[in-house]
């Protein structure tokens, strides 16, 4: 651990070990683990802690396989791993010296979602879909009326990308100035939605709106609010020369010769798949295909002081949510709980039910708690079937998370059942419902 991780691990948030390239100290493996750290309230100083998945009975004292003695400060909150310091850290008796409140500074509160809404509807309304939006959604098992009916929209790439690259953009989708224009002007303002920020500009400054380029997903609330989007990047908003080479979107990679750019992500040219680019010593980061639009990119510095900031002028922060999808398929006694908005919605589409997505397998406390199964049973809710993906037969992560989703639920009294169906070719429940392919649905044991 000589490599200077603390540069690399933010405090108060997880890294993946795998992320940092090193195996777990504490269990040797490259995987599952992760690195964190926390602010020594005795000296103030940054002390970068692992969090092992894999060790059992939570010992005092690992002999970590780096050759350096591991103390434990104890578990995760999730329980789910023990947390060591270097024993030989100063500040390794620090278990309640952990910082785990951020002081909020300049934070600006979000609208309500009725107020989200109002703005998110009328830009939904202006914006197109793309053609080759629609066309990724049908080789997804979306039909049009399934499009349609959902609303999803192309949402634009930012507007020094359009300028510096036109030619890969269309001119008929409206700019992000357009669209921040519209909320400022035509809906009530810019301050409190999600999307917006103040950006800089020649000793002024201009509303603007955040995001990238892609799918523009809505979020429904259990009210039936738009109240919040959802981005389902198509990665076309790099700033690297594209050129199309046999259909394929492809670039210079000076380190693996030939990269291209697909739903999938940047990829080298061997197909790996690119996380973070380092062009002109500027890093742009390509990971993750899903990105709820907010105006929110924490100052890290901030973060290294205790103290949670925006970087960015009056924007706003998008707590995770959930989505409820086929709302007015409510008849239906039966209601679905899967992960994933563009997932959920497709389940609701061709299931005729309200579907539920989680915004990450482990939200769990997102759906079950008292507020939202209470209004859930008030709108005709009477069953809740869990449709995790079923690659859960081979990761241990996920069924753990579905057992945990079950076992919750039965705490608040909601009968349970779990949807099945042949995985071996249809991961997600809505590659099943549009294959036609048979779900069925057991009492969990
Ligand atoms: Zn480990």
């Amino acid at each position: 651990m000589e490599r200077d991780l603390s540069s690399m691990v933010p405090v108060g948030t997880i890294t993946s070990i795998t992320r940092l390239h090193m195996l777990c100290p504490i269990c040797g493996k490259p995987d599952w683990c992760y690195a964190s750290a926390y602010i020594s309230r005795r000296t103030g100083r940054k002390v970068v802690y692992f969090g092992c998945m894999r060790v059992q009975n939570s010992p005092q004292f690992v002999n970590g396989t780096d050759g350096q003695t591991y103390k434990y400060i104890g578990l995760s909150k999730d329980g789910q791993s023990g947390k060591y310091v270097p024993a030989a850290h100063r500040d390794c008796n620090a278990a309640e010296r952990e910082v785990t409140k951020l002081v909020p500074v300049g934070i600006i509160d979000p609208l309500p979602d009725e107020e989200q809404d109002r703005r998110n509807r009328y830009i939904l309304k202006k914006l197109p879909l793309e053609k080759s939006h629609r066309e990724y959604l049908k080789s997804k098992g979306w039909t049009d009326e399934a499009i349609d009916w959902l609303g999803v929209k192309t949402w634009p790439a930012d507007d020094w990308i359009r300028r510096k690259y036109p030619h890969r953009f269309r001119d008929y989708i409206p700019t992000r100035s357009k669209i921040a224009n519209w909320v400022e002007k035509e809906c009530g303002g810019c301050l409190g939605w999600y999307g917006s920020y103040l950006k800089p500009w020649k000793g002024q400054e201009y509303w603007y709106v955040a995001g990238h380029s892609g799918l523009c997903i809505p979020m429904p609330s259990i009210d039936g609010y738009i109240g919040a989007l959802r981005n389902r990047r198509d990665y076309q908003d790099v700033d690297l020369k594209l050129r199309l080479d046999n259909g394929v979107l492809t670039f210079d990679d000076p380190s693996n010769g030939k990269g291209y750019v697909d739903w999938s992500g940047v990829h080298h040219g061997d197909g790996s798949v690119i996380r973070e680019l380092n062009i002109d010593s500027k890093v742009i980061n390509v990971d993750g295909k899903y990105r709820t639009i907010a105006s929110w990119y924490e100052d890290a510095a901030a973060r290294e002081r205790g103290e949670l900031r925006n970087s960015l002028k009056k924007g706003v922060r998008c707590l995770n949510r959930i989505s409820v999808y086929g709302l007015e398929f409510r008849s239906n006694p039966m209601w679905i709980v899967t992960e994933g908005e563009l997932k959920a919605a497709l389940t609701a589409w061709f299931y005729r039910c309200p579907v539920v997505s989680l915004p990450g397998v482990s939200n769990v406390q997102l759906i079950a708690n008292a507020a939202t199964l209470t209004k859930a049973a008030q709108l005709g809710m009477k069953l809740m079937a869990v449709a995790y993906d079923m690659d859960k037969v081979s990761n241990v992560n996920v069924l753990q998370m579905e057992k945990k989703l079950i076992d919750t639920l039965r705490m608040f009294h909601v009968p349970v059942v779990t949807a099945e169906w042949d995985g071996t070719r249809q991961k997600g429940i809505d590659d099943a419902v549009s294959h036609g392919v048979r779900v069925s649905f057991h009492a969990p044991d």
